[in-house]
């Protein structure tokens, strides 16, 4: 069959084909109704089905594969590098799932896992999946002020952390990060389970906390079987990045996403029993929840951990991880490929890459000259795939395991099987079915399995939030520009907050972003709407410079200054002419690399820049402020 007729039958005959999918994983009780969506727009998949996303991960393996790799975990940081059959991983899980019973953790309890990336956070992810307890991962590089922000919010009985992180060899204590975040917050959890690595001291709370590894060690060997859960019961909670306001608790099913997950791995990630997965993502991303974690365990395929950076000890220490493990498929983001980028290329030649079927890109825009960089680097096809958090998996990519495309660059690929895409007219609602029609991407109900249910605890913000924001219709809004062409492929513009509208232009920040990136001695940029009196708004650029050495003195930087308003001028129109060019050393990102143009705004118009605890390095808008000097008002 090919891709066409395999998506309309998703989106014509959707209960049919989802049926069919349903039959990749394990069932204890089998779905009752395919699809429930009497209660719009909420979408309840699979109700009546019964089974456990550790059970799919982990048991359903002992049979055929009990003693192949099933979680491979790598530290470039402690050197710790060790291979955990399914049979072990299934040891190790339920040791832990035992601990959080004596904990007094039940179905349904929040269980918030703030950890490394160690082989234990794996473990404790699958030990909640495992009694039905809701894990909420909190990315390991948060500090205390955004860490207590998502305590309260999912209330856990108990958390789970470790003494410390590492990254680029530098050890961050987690311990007096937790304390501090668990103070400031008014949910306290019962108890704190501590895995301790042995890198940086841990004062302990007599009553509160716990040792992992005596607690786990209690129960040697343990045996807890698998909850059966309602498909529909919540597996767990993470937050959005954060870029464009306050992050949002995403909530996710059981039965949905175990099936989503599955049918993701066969026809979009070429996930074969047996083979080896390399996602190069956190834990505390959705990234990491489907793609390191869930989705290759579920295709019974080894999946490897990877604590570290890409480019330590140097910039060959992931192909090499490839060739030692023989990985069959890669999934990383275009912000880690730009890091590779500033390396020598050799290293992308250095190691036997036979065994790599393809690297997925996801994250952020894949720009055509990073594509084709690594492309040819590493002689594998790139497939660029456009989600989010609340999606769980891919919206638009190709599907080579359905039917072999040839993707086409800058462009994350055509709509997935089961979402109805469509690009709607931002203002009036309208649907856009003209190709090169620039509109809003939206998804019409129901969304599919793995899709989130709803916020978590706010069923009200998830419907205004998402749902109600194309007038006259309720889809689900992206928030995201897209243009489709006459092929059917999509390409993402940009956020819809990051338009900006210049006496009476509608100009994205993304093309005038990257006609600047195009001038050589511009490494990085980013370009905001700022209230301009005369005009409405008018663009304002930030740039990271290559070579800032040249920039010592105001007639240097006027010069370049000069230099690339011209070169906009001559690329787009004097209309996109940025008003400002700033130069800074470094550029406000979240923690999971991602452009918050949204506060440099905020900043350059004098306004409070919000929501700020998914922010990497806070002394980059500080320069920035510094930059504006006093309010202009
Ligand atoms: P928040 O929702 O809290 O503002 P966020 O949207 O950055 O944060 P994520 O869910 O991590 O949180 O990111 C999803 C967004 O990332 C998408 O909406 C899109 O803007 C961008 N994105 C992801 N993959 C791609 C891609 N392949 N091409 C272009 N943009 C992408
Ligand atoms: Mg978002």
């Amino acid at each position: 069959m090919g891709y066409a007729e395999f998506y309309r039958r998703s989106i014509d005959d959707r209960d049919a084909f989802w049926a069919e999918q349903a039959r990749l994983i394990d069932w204890k009780e089998p779905p009752r109704t395919i699809c429930d969506h009497s209660h719009p727009p909420f979408t309840r998949w699979f109700a009546g089905g019964t089974t456990n996303l550790c059970h799919n991960a982990v048991d359903r393996h002992l049979k055929d594969r009990a003693d192949q790799p099933a979680l491979i975990y790598v530290s470039t940081e402690t050197g710790a590098e060790r291979t955990y059959t399914f049979r072990e991983l299934h040891g190790e899980v339920q040791r832990a799932a035992a601990a959080l019973k004596d904990l007094g953790v039940q179905k349904g309890d929040r269980v918030l896992i703030y950890m490394p990336m160690i082989a234990e956070a794996a473990f404790a992810m699958l030990a909640c999946a495992r009694i039905g307890a809701i894990h909420s991962v909190v990315f390991g590089g948060f500090a205390s002020v955004s860490l207590a922000s998502r305590i309260e919010d999912a209330t856990p009985k108990v958390i789970i952390s470790a003494d410390a992180g590492s990254r680029g060899g530098k050890v961050l204590a987690y311990k007096p990060l937790l304390d501090e975040a668990i103070r400031l917050s008014s949910h306290k959890p019962e108890s704190v389970l501590l895995v301790d690595r042995g890198l940086a001291p841990m004062e302990r709370v007599a009553g509160r906390d716990h040792d992992w590894a005596e607690l786990t060690g209690r129960h040697s060997p343990a045996a807890v079987p698998c909850e059966w859960l309602d498909s529909t019961a919540i597996s767990y909670t993470i937050y959005t990045s954060g870029t464009t306001g306050r992050p949002k608790g995403v909530q996710r099913d059981v039965g949905g996403y175990a099936v989503a997950l599955a049918a993701s791995m066969k026809h979009i990630f070429l996930g074969e029993p047996g083979e080896t997965y390399f996602s190069t993502s956190d834990i505390g991303w959705v990234v990491g929840h489907s793609y390191i974690v869930y989705g290759p365990l579920i295709a019974g395929m080894a999946t490897i951990m990877y604590e570290g950076l890409p480019i330590r000890p140097d910039a060959g220490i992931w192909w090499s991880l490839v060739e030692k493990y023989k990985v069959s498929a890669m999934f990383s983001a275009p912000t880690a490929v730009r890091v590779l980028k500033k390396q020598d290329p050799a290293f992308l030649k250095k190691y036997d890459l036979s065994s790599l079927k393809a690297l997925f890109l996801a994250g952020e825009p894949l720009d055509e000259p990073t594509a084709r960089w690594i492309s040819d680097g590493l002689g594998v096809p790139i497939i660029d795939n456009y989600w989010q958090t609340e999606s769980g998996w891919p919206i638009l990519t190709i599907a080579n395991g359905v039917e072999k495309k040839s993707s086409k660059f800058g462009s994350p690929g055509v709509p997935m099987y089961g979402y109805d895409v469509k690009l709607v007219h931002e203002s009036t609602g309208e649907e856009l079915t003209r190709p090169d029609e620039k509109g809003v991407v939206v998804i019409e109900g129901p969304t599919p399995p793995g899709f989130m249910q709803t916020v978590w605890g706010d069923d009200e913000r998830f419907v205004k939030t998402y749902w109600q924001t194309v007038p006259g219709r309720m889809v689900y809004s992206t928030f995201d520009w897209g243009i489709r062409d006459e092929d059917g492929y999509f390409y993402i513009l940009g956020r819809t907050d990051d338009v900006i509208n210049v006496a009476g232009h509608r100009l994205g920040t993304r093309e005038i972003e990257e006609s600047i990136s195009s001038h050589p001695n511009v490494a990085e940029v980013a370009v905001v709407g700022v209230a301009d009196p005369l005009k409405g708004q008018a663009a304002m650029a930030f740039v990271v410079a290559r070579d800032a050495s040249a920039l010592t003195d105001d007639k240097a930087k006027l010069k370049l200054e000069g230099d690339i308003m011209k070169l906009v001028d001559e690329q787009l129109g004097a209309v996109a002419r940025p008003s400002r060019v700033h130069f800074v050393n470094l550029l406000p990102k979240t923690r999971s690399g991602k452009l918050l143009r949204r506060a440099i705004q905020a900043v350059a118009e004098g306004r409070d820049a919000g929501d700020l605890t998914t922010i990497e390095d806070p002394s980059a808008l500080q320069q920035i402020r510094d930059l504006m000097g006093p309010i202009q008002k």
